[in-house]
């Protein structure tokens, strides 16, 4: 179990595919899609794992502000699907 203290919501559509967000993020919860592209034919970042910190590193640094950041009231222990 793996305790979360947040969760991001990432508007996939408006991504870049620049990467950034991925080395930013301090537990490194986000992956890049490997074959997924949106409509302008970018990959994007997906939520992968629990452990999100709710620290906003992500949304600070995505040029094209994909993010939205929510903090849970209470820290959460989730299961690791990985
Ligand atoms: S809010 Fe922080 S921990 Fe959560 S996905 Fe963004 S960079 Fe990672
Ligand atoms: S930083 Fe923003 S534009 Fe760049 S890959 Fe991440 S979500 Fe996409």
């Amino acid at each position: 179990m793996t305790l979360t203290r947040g969760t991001v919501v990432i508007d996939r559509e408006a991504c870049k595919g620049c990467d950034l967000c991925i080395d930013a993020c301090p537990p490194r919860v986000l992956e890049m899609t490997t074959t997924t592209v949106n409509a302008l034919g970018h990959r994007f970042p997906l939520l992968v794992a629990p452990g999100c910190t709710g620290c906003k590193a992500c949304s600070q640094i995505c040029p094209d502000f994909c993010f939205q950041v929510y903090k849970y009231d209470t820290p959460r222990e989730i299961e690791d699907p990985r």
